[in-house]
């Protein structure tokens, strides 16, 4: 496209443009829709369940993602600690608000002007590396959504009584990062990119069911880890460009002054 005048190209960008809206429009009328059809078929659940292990495993199955969560943080951490030589405590300080942000609204894309802020100005990355790696990195690079969709497969498979094989299991974990690098950085699209996941590991859909409830929380959890993914691959590649600077805040009225 950039190979062509940009007048013939706009209807094209335009296009594409419009079909991401109705996409993302599609998926807030879903989320809209879903509590009361998800109310029903979580009541047929809860009647017909024998007992409360159901419940029991609903929160084992909370405790596995969030663990995974965290020693996905704890290993980017490292990543930046061993390839730029800054230490945990300057990561976190500085990418902290983008990471609380993420975790109220539950969206990369929604957090994505604070991330850009942090990262360019706390933790000194050169604003043309991360005004390039960030933005892909909102939309693409989701591993808190693919750990989720995994351990997700893997419960709901569980709670069916399915044996998976080792081959199902490879399947998960290729369809998972898939289906998280198609997941739109909103809330709950990485549960609905789940359907994919569960189709291919020929798992039941209906399981969705039973972590509907639970899964605003653990989006809050997913969403603060894809913003600290972002963050440190933006570090580690500016470093890796010889662009990681010391951090330079600047002061609300910086322009004002310069101008
Ligand atoms: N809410 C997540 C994000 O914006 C995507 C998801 O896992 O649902 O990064």
């Amino acid at each position: 496209m950039i190979l062509i005048p940009e007048k013939k190209s706009k209807p094209v960008k335009k296009f594409f443009d419009g079909f991401n809206e109705v996409i993302l429009k599609m998926i807030d009328l879903i989320m809209l829709a879903a509590p009361y059809g998800v109310f029903a078929l979580l009541a047929a659940l809860v009647v017909e369940s024998p007992s409360v292990d159901l419940f029991k495993a609903l929160i084992w199955y909370a405790f596995t993602v969030i663990l995974g969560l965290l020693i996905m943080i704890a290993f980017y951490n490292l990543l930046v600690w061993v390839i730029t030589k800054k230490n945990p405590s300057f990561f976190l300080k500085g990418i902290s608000p983008a990471q609380l942000l993420a975790f109220s609204t539950s969206s990369s894309a929604a957090t994505l002007p604070v991330t850009m802020e942090r990262v360019t100005e706390h933790l000194g990355v050169d604003e043309e590396v991360s005004s390039f790696v960030l933005p892909i990195g909102a939309t693409i690079n989701m591993d808190g959504t693919s750990l989720y969709q995994a351990v997700a497969a893997v419960f709901i498979a569980q709670a069916f009584g399915m044996d998976l094989s080792l081959g199902v299991q490879l399947g998960i974990i290729v369809t998972a990062t898939l289906a998280s690098i198609g997941s739109a950085a909103v809330p709950g699209a990485g549960m609905v990119m789940l359907v994919i996941v569960l189709a291919q590991a020929g798992i039941p859909e209906a399981g969705l069911a039973l972590i509907f409830a639970i899964d605003r929380p653990l989006d809050m959890c997913r969403t603060a880890v894809n913003v600290t993914g972002d963050a440190s691959v933006s570090m580690i590649v500016a470093k890796s460009l010889g662009r990681l600077h010391d951090p330079k805040v600047k002061d609300w009225d910086d322009n004002y002054k310069s101008n």
